[in-house]
């Protein structure tokens, strides 16, 4: 170590200070010396026992790691935990890493389609069929019959086509890669004409601009922000133009002075210039939502009539299944789909390819509102909504109200258009000033969580979005989440 010497009364400070670093650095070696070893620990009977759970390269690994953080927590001048707590911290951490921290929770936040939440919940018949496939091998690319390799998407193109009216379809990842796929395949390096009000960004990233520039088309925009005509984007067509994109603004209304072109314009002008139309309509609906007192969301089967060459929906929004990316439409510019090297990379699974067969045989066999729980909560009767509402509120005794509210549909459908429906409301009461956001915090600690919204400092509960055999772990959620506010 080397010496400096200092003259005492001029520098009285400075030695003060490297008297005290010495004694601080002292203090610290100290306590590293203090940490017990890689080999004391791992003999340590609590962590012997461990071995027959975990492997024990993860132990030692996980003992390792801990050990590190401690020395740099000494460094920072925090004292040298005991042998105790240094087992505690590693039993605890190679729980959390042996546990996965996606788990199931229960939607009571009164929006049907959350994306943080997973979007739809499926039908019983789907889960099934995605178990069967999962746990074992299946014709996924092979052709039972002649015994040669076949095509995954056989298995779902009839059933599209026999839904929609469409000549073929071809199913991928989700519809975000739909789009992607259908632009690079067959519009890059030339123009795709778009209303400048449909040039939207649908949430989590997916900006329709972003992914034309991803696909290589280039972006014609028409039109201005409220208003475009179809004269707009007669006059964008040019010898580069590849095709016309309707996109449906699915999460966005714009009010007051709009006019917006209609998509039998759209195909009507596709035609008379031999020109693709693509419609991305984001949801993907075959029912009716005008019938459960909700705005029309187009339909897949419309689009199909109307003529629309290509049209790109998502599985799991209002289809109700897992997610995917559906592309339905004209054989001639699938195939060119099919055969696209970028159709490989985008390609969906055995497993959920079985979900989503297993979803569109419920729309076939006219059982859709019965079996898939995205329209199950749709076309629940209010009296039932009303019941299980007061039986939830019963649970919280006086601090919970039955109030009217209203369902979103939500996953990029139906803006603005919602559902009534029968909240359980828990408000600030007297002194409790927290009240609603404590017992929000206690539900999402329970097993499973419970996920309500928090309006206004009052949290609610909608019995619509949560699946009726569900009410029984909701009702224990709840009791045990007032019994711990108490505490
Ligand atoms: C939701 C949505 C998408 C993206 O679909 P994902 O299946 O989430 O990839 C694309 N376009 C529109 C109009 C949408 O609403």
């Amino acid at each position: 170590m080397p010496f400096v010497i200092l003259d005492e009364a001029e520098n009285l400070p400075a030695l003060k200070l490297a008297l005290g670093i010495v004694e601080y650095l002292c203090i610290m070696e100290n306590e590293l010396r203090r940490l017990p070893s890689v080999d004391k620990l791992i003999s340590e009977e609590r962590i012997r026992e461990l071995r027959k759970i975990y492997a024990h390269d993860m132990i030692v690994d996980v003992v390792r790691q801990q050990l590190e953080e401690s020395r740099a927590a000494i460094m920072r001048g925090i004292s040298c935990p005991s042998s105790d707590e240094l087992v505690d911290s590693i039993c605890s951490r190679l729980q959390t890493l042996a546990q996965s921290s996606l788990r199931p929770v229960i939607n009571a936040s009164g929006v049907i389609l959350h994306t943080n939440l997973g979007r739809a919940p499926l039908s019983k018949e789907a889960t099934a069929a995605m178990g069967l496939v999962a746990a074992g091998y299946c014709n996924l690319e092979f052709d039972l019959g002649s015994g040669l390799r076949g095509s995954r998407n056989v298995h779902i193109e009839q059933l599209l086509c026999q839904l929609t009216g469409a000549e073929a379809a071809l199913v991928v990842n989700n519809n975000a890669s739909a789009v992607l796929l259908a632009l690079t395949a067959l519009a890059k390096r030339k123009e795709v004409i778009v209303s400048r009000g449909q040039a939207v960004e649908i949430g989590g990233g997916f900006r329709i601009p972003d992914v034309m520039r991803q696909s290589g088309a280039k972006l014609i925009e028409v039109g201005t922000t409220n208003c475009t005509y179809i004269d707009d984007y007669e006059q964008a067509i040019s010898p580069r133009t590849a095709a016309l994109l309707r996109v449906h603004t699915s999460n966005f209304r714009v009010e007051g002075f709009v006019h917006s072109v209609t998509l039998e314009e759209i195909t009507a002008l596709g035609s008379k210039r031999s020109l693709s139309v693509f419609d991305d309509l984001g949801s993907g609906c075959f029912l009716d939502t005008a019938a459960y007192g909700l705005a029309p969301e187009p339909m897949v089967q419309q689009s199909i009539a109307l003529g629309v060459d290509l049209v790109f929906f998502s599985g799991d929004k209002l289809v109700g299944g897992p997610q995917a990316g559906v592309i339905v439409g004209k054989s001639q510019l699938i195939d060119k789909l099919k055969r696209h090297p970028l159709a490989r990379a985008l390609r969906i699974d055995k497993v959920r390819l079985a979900g989503l067969a297993a979803t569109l045989i419920h729309y076939l066999k006219g059982e859709a509102l019965g079996k898939i729980p995205v329209w199950r909560m749709i076309s629940l009767p209010m009296d039932v909504v009303e019941r299980r509402a007061r039986l939830w509120a019963q649970a919280l005794g006086d601090l919970a109200q039955v109030i009217e509210g209203e369902t979103m549909v939500g996953g990029g459908s139906l803006p603005g258009s919602t559902l009534p429906t029968r909240l359980v409301a828990v408000g600030n009461k007297g002194g409790r000033r927290n009240l609603a956001l404590s017992l929000a915090r206690g539900l999402r600690r329970s097993e499973p969580s419970v996920i309500g919204r928090i309006n206004d400092d009052v949290l609610l509960l909608d019995p619509r979005t949560v699946l009726p055999e569900e009410d029984e772990l909701v009702l224990s959620a709840l009791s045990n989440a007032v019994a711990g506010l108490k505490q």
